[in-house]
């Protein structure tokens, strides 16, 4: 039987790209096709905006830094217009890129929405129908919204990057990845932050003496961080409302781009309920609440395709769907949300479908951060996961590091370094510090190659460094 193409990618995200692009230099005939912008939830409204937001909120701190280092420099408001619209030029530049680099790989490009009409075919909104020896679903994910009363007056983390006025203040709710990253880019920026978690600790997941340092740092730096909170209820404010919380309108801005988000409830903001009984008024509510797979409307059913009780395409190691010639990589798989990992299952797929190699993802030990200021970086497991599965000796250190102090600043920096009391092996490594993401990346490799306690010991110091603690930790805080 023959095919329109090798390969139908679905979706122009990271893990869509590059496999459409890796599959393409094998010489596969092969088509993407992507509803919105080319780029997907990373390059447009996710990893990259996100972490030069966090660049432009870290300057906020360097005029006292530089003070205290003896620069007479004063401090300047924030042009949120300015960056914003700078923001935006290198995003148009980034998704040109991966336009690019399709058209040069030869992957044909269709600007349209696809749908799954069966196990070889998809449907375009252009209103064609192709035919595929393999269809790769890479959607990704997106934002979801608790269903409280009011909740359609907030805002996602897809709407951030296109507010037309910063707010002045904001409740951010959720305590994951993006809403303490947010909290720490939006008070960074000026904006007065409140941030509500239903559990106990921010971060759930990560290793509790990290979360709580983290956490501790971000109500040091002035976040207003209430634990085992959650909204009741929230409306439109009413101008008595914002009379009686005294709040001003937001911060103006230059107008820019057409697909703005105004400020809620028409600059009145919006009245918030919350479990622990207060109320107050905000500019505007951003609910970080998790992400879903986008697997609605996509012919996922009609096609026989498995879905599973979260909404994501349930696949092999391969990641291979029940349907032998459909695969899913990314978020939409649900598996670990990432980026580079939607890469690594791209890459893996090509291997084992293109190059006749099969190739299970690796998913054990992978490294992230999360840019939270302070920033956080981990691999490997938690303290609180190794002593389940078995004896394990904990190396930790936490100081003032010397840039920080000689500046006056309060932060502390964590290393700490989870080791198996019987093999020996480093399991795990958390570090909470300016640049851990930076620093996580190196120590990943030792850990990824089964480096022991005694092997980072052997490591010769880069003194001085916060990482030389690393290596210099001689004696277990603690066994666990
Ligand atoms: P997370 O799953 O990390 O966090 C969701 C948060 O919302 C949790 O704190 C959760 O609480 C809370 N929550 C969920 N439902 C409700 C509700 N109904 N009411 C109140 N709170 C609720 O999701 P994110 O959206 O932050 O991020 C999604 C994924 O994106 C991450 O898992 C990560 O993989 C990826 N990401 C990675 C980044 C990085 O690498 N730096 C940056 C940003 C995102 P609870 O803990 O109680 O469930």
């Amino acid at each position: 039987m023959s095919f329109d193409y090798d390969l139908f990618v679905i979706g122009g995200g990271s893990g869509g790209v590059r496999a459409a692009r890796v599959a393409a230099a094998t010489g596969a005939k092969v088509a993407l096709a992507e509803e919105y912008r080319m780029g997907g939830t990373c390059v447009i409204r996710g990893c990259v905006p996100k972490k030069l937001m966090v660049f432009a909120s870290g300057y906020s701190e360097m005029f006292d830094d530089a003070r205290a280092y003896g620069w007479d420099v004063q401090d300047g408001p924030f042009d949120w217009g300015r960056f914003r619209k700078k923001l935006h030029a290198e995003l148009d530049r980034l998704e040109g890129i991966y336009r690019k680099l399709l058209d040069g790989s030869g992957v044909e490009i269709c600007d349209a929405r696809a749908v799954i009409k069966d196990a070889h075919t998809v449907s375009l909104s252009t209103g064609k129908d192709v035919t595929a020896k393999h269809i790769l679903v890479a959607t990704g994910g997106h934002p979801v919204v608790p269903e409280i009363d009011g909740a359609e007056l907030g805002i996602t983390s897809n709407e951030v990057f296109l507010l037309n006025e910063m707010p002045k203040s904001i409740l951010i709710v959720g305590g994951g990845y993006i809403a303490s990253e947010f909290a720490g880019i939006l008070n960074g920026l000026g904006v007065e932050v409140t941030q509500f978690y239903r559990g106990a600790q921010i971060l759930r997941g990560f290793d509790d003496e990290a979360r709580g340092l983290v956490a501790e740092g971000m109500r040091d730096k002035g976040i207003d961080l209430h634990l085992g909170t959650n909204i009741v209820e929230m409306r439109q404010a009413t101008a008595e409302d914002r009379n009686e919380e005294g709040h001003a309108e937001g911060m103006p801005m230059e107008q820019g781009r057409p697909a703005s988000v105004a400020p809620s409830g028409d600059g009145k903001g919006i009245w918030v309920k919350a479990t622990n009984g207060t109320t107050k008024v905000y500019d505007q509510v951003l609910f970080a609440t998790g992400r879903t797979p986008n697997t609605t409307n996509l012919g996922l059913q009609e096609a026989g395709i498995t879905v599973g009780r979260r909404g994501e395409i349930v696949v092999d190691e391969f990641s291979q769907t029940n349907i032998p010639s459909i695969y899913a990589i990314g978020d939409v798989t649900n598996r670990v949300q990432l980026t580079p990992v939607a890469i690594r299952e791209g890459m893996a797929f090509v291997e084992t479908v293109f190059k006749g190699n099969p190739t299970p993802v690796d998913h054990a030990l992978i490294p992230s951060a999360v840019f939270t200021q302070p920033e956080l970086g981990t691999v490997g497991l938690t303290e609180e996961e190794a002593r389940d599965i078995e004896p394990v000796e904990i190396y930790c250190s936490s100081f003032k590091p010397m840039n920080h102090a000689f500046a006056g600043r309060e932060d502390r920096v964590l290393m700490k370094l989870v080791v198996s009391k019987e093999t020996r092996k480093v399991l795990g490594c958390h570090i909470v510090a300016d640049h851990a993401g930076e620093m996580i990346q190196l120590v990943g490799i030792a850990v990824k190659m089964g480096a022991t306690k005694e092997d980072f010991d052997r490591t010769v110091a880069v003194h001085p460094t916060m990482a030389e603690e690393l290596v210099t930790m001689k004696e277990p805080l603690r066994s666990a």
